[in-house]
């Protein structure tokens, strides 16, 4: 379906307020575009540099309403927003991209994966464990006879950078595990003895037109993804089937936008989905300085139902993540690691340096992929050496 492109000086409405909105809110300001934000914090990343800063509780539909009804297009930055948000500018006759359905298949695990497996597309074993009123423990005693072990039991709702996830590596442990998720809906999944992580973020058009930035390597550090590498080192083939999974799931779910898949791939070479986003992606911020044209310009040229633009990478690069923990000697040395010529940093405008808070990202770009990690892991050194 085509319609009439929302076109600049229009109000683009995110709900949520975080570092996706914000990098979402500057694109749309560099391209003239209003921004305002819904959510219950004040003074937030996207507030910082949106035009309007709504804050209210997401099940305060009066709020929302009224929210919906100064926009031209809803969107969201992260998925666990309650459906009704998404039925309300629906029903104000504002355009929600990605829709109502995307967001109710991917802000629940279980859900995912049965939409995943029902599409043919490779997932990790997983066996759904709904916590009911039965003897839902018994069921995941069973569930792990037919997982194996090491297994991995992970909340079904609200879930994220390893939150809501026990390990179980032999039976003994099932009982703390399920224990430690708090008796909810669950998933258990095996654990993916995997060669690598990577992901592909990937944009849908209202025409159905669609772009992606080839397959990017992540590592994770404690469940958090800690450095993401593009393009990633994989076979020509792995990189055609990682891109063509991608392209299905936007393509079956109906996105208009940015969706990114997770996936492992196996020791046998072999690609298993692990999870959606349905949303700009930490794995794609490199885009921002390695692309023609960033995952977040690309979602807001998608929900606006302009064409897309080139996702040509520049140069082989490199992100690296700067969580709170970088604070605790004090303010990292920013000029230090500005020095490094080719190294750009984003900062997100939070104040608390929490430990394990995502506070910003360094890309360093270079002529190859193992040049730009050893220089953005440099830069990410030079900062807490001050
Ligand atoms: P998730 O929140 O599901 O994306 O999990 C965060 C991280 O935990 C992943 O990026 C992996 O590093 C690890 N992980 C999650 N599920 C599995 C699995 N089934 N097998 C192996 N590692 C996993």
């Amino acid at each position: 379906m085509t319609t009439d492109p929302i076109l600049p000086g229009s109000t683009i409405g995110v709900f949520g307020s975080g570092q996706l909105g914000r990098m979402l809110a500057l694109a749309a300001r560099a391209m003239g575009y209003r921004i305002h934000t819904f959510s219950p914090e004040h003074g937030s990343p996207t507030g910082q540099v949106a035009d309007r800063e709504v804050c209210a509780a997401y099940d305060d539909l009066d709020a929302v309403r009224d929210f919906v009804r100064h926009v031209h297009v809803v969107t969201f930055e992260f998925e666990n927003v309650a459906a009704a948000v998404a039925e309300i500018a629906a029903e104000a006759g504002v355009p929600v991209r990605p829709g109502g359905r995307v967001l109710h298949t991917t802000q629940q695990r279980i859900r995912e994966k049965q939409f995943l497996a029902a599409a043919g597309l490779p997932v990790t074993p997983f066996v759904p464990i709904p916590a009911g009123d039965r003897d839902a423990a018994h069921e995941l005693l069973a569930a792990l006879e037919r997982i194996g072990y090491p297994a991995i039991l992970k909340t079904a709702a609200f879930g994220y950078d390893g939150k809501g996830q026990a390990r179980i590596a032999g039976p003994e442990d099932a009982l703390a595990a399920w224990q430690s998720i708090g008796h909810q809906d669950a998933i258990l999944e095996a654990q993916v003895d995997f060669e690598r992580e990577v992901s592909v973020v990937a944009a849908r058009g209202s025409d159905g037109d669609f772009a992606h930035w080839g397959v990017i390597e992540n590592s994770h550090v404690d469940h958090i993804l800690d450095v993401s590498v593009a393009p990633a080192p994989v076979s020509e083939r792995l990189a055609a089937e990682a891109v063509e999974l991608a392209h299905a799931v936007l393509a079956q779910l109906d996105v208009i936008g940015v969706l990114c898949v997770e996936m492992f791939v196996d020791r046998r070479e072999c690609l298993l989905i692990n999870e959606l986003a349905p949303r700009p992606h930490n794995s794609g911020h490199l885009t921002i300085d390695a692309s023609v044209t960033s995952q977040f310009e690309q979602q807001l040229r998608a929900i606006c139902g302009l064409p897309l633009g080139s996702t040509e990478l520049l140069r082989p690069a490199a992100m690296a993540n700067l969580l709170g923990d970088l604070w605790a000697g004090g303010e990292p040395d920013w000029a230090a690691a500005c020095a490094l010529r080719d190294v750009k940093l984003h900062l997100y405008g939070k104040q608390a340096a929490r430990k394990g808070r995502k506070m910003g990202h360094l890309t360093a770009l270079a002529g190859t992929i193992g040049d730009a990690r050893e220089l953005v892991l440099a830069a990410r050194a030079r900062l807490a050496q001050g």
